[in-house]
């Protein structure tokens, strides 16, 4: 009988092949904890689209989702950029499709097209600027206050950055399914359980459950707070890979998942198996077709000038 195959030996044979390859893994915030334990960086879409563009590596193995691998293919056209599962999409990226972009685009011609990095290459292409939840309100501020925006595709984030910056936003309907989980009803019975604990949320959450956080912050920001607040206990409503982190870094705090049912079933199907093999086989190469590459690449270079 073949011997079982442990987590050691998996992330002995991870490190021993990313050095033969010269490969840099990068990890998302949700993905699994073993996968962010393999991983050379973990952080938030920003972090991850930057730490791709500074790499003197070849190939970047990219733990995340598909728009997230892609974006780095985006910056990087003489990189290998793999996924090790390419299934790994993302529901709210697949609610912004080109000719729904389109028609709204056609409603509004004059507008400046801002879309979250959540979106395909196809989307980003045809967009002015792109945003992630942690420069959202940088680059709105960033456009004269004389031009309509549109924003695509989360209706909350854009919801959240039209109040802070006090721009009218013209919004698309998207948003995303996991944490559209957090209902605001929950986070009140989770605060009146924890009335001392310090409420962070990520710009992704509806509305009402935004109102009720004392911070909305990306990912990674979410880690920095955590991390230097004095509060004993913090509610964080976001995907559920986060509370990992959060935990190991903070074990004299309470970290309380504000929904326990907010799995991104997308982040999840990478496995450090699928790592392996991807480092074995080279496999699966993300690429795009080079005409819509050098227009996504303009959108998200113009993101990064305004927060480098
Ligand atoms: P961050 O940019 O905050 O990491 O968020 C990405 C994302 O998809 C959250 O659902
Ligand atoms: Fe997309 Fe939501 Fe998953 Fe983030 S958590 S990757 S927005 S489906």
């Amino acid at each position: 009988m073949k011997p079982k195959t442990t987590t050691e030996d998996l992330v002995e044979r991870i490190d021993r092949l990313k050095k033969e390859r010269r490969a840099l893994i990068l990890s998302h915030n949700y993905q699994d904890g073993e996968i962010q334990d393999v991983a050379d960086y973990v952080g938030d879409s920003l972090e991850l689209s930057r730490k791709a563009l500074q790499t003197d590596a070849q190939t970047i193995v990219f733990c995340g989702v598909h728009f997230m691998a892609e974006t780095a293919a985006i910056l990087n056209p003489d990189k290998v950029v793999l996924i090790p599962d390419l299934s790994a999409g993302c529901s709210m990226s697949d609610m912004a499709t080109v000719e729904r972009v389109r028609e709204l685009k056609a409603m509004h011609p004059d507008a400046v097209v801002v879309c979250y990095v959540n979106t395909s290459a196809e989307v980003k292409a045809e967009s002015d600027i792109c945003c992630t939840s942690s420069n959202a309100e940088s680059v709105v501020r960033s456009i004269p206050t004389d031009r309509e925006i549109i924003f695509i595709p989360d209706q909350y984030l854009g919801d959240h950055v039209a109040r802070k910056t006090g721009r009218k936003l013209i919004l698309f309907d998207g948003y995303c399914p996991t944490h559209y989980r957090i209902m605001a009803s929950d986070l009140k019975v989770t605060r009146a359980q924890h009335p001392e604990a310090q409420v962070i949320t990520h710009p992704e959450c509806s509305q009402e459950v935004i109102q009720m956080s004392d911070q909305v912050l990306s990912t990674s920001g979410i880690r920095r707070a955590v991390k230097s607040s004095d509060a004993r206990e913090i509610i964080v409503g976001t995907e559920t890979g986060m509370l990992y982190r959060l935990q190991k870094d903070n074990p004299d705090k309470e970290i309380v998942a504000a929904c326990q049912w907010c799995d991104c079933a997308h982040m999840k199907v990478n496995t450090l198996e699928k790592v392996l093999w991807s480092l074995e086989d080279m496999q699966v190469v993300v690429t795009v077709p080079e005409a819509i590459r050098r227009k996504a690449q303009k959108a998200v270079e113009r993101m990064v000038a305004i927060s480098p």
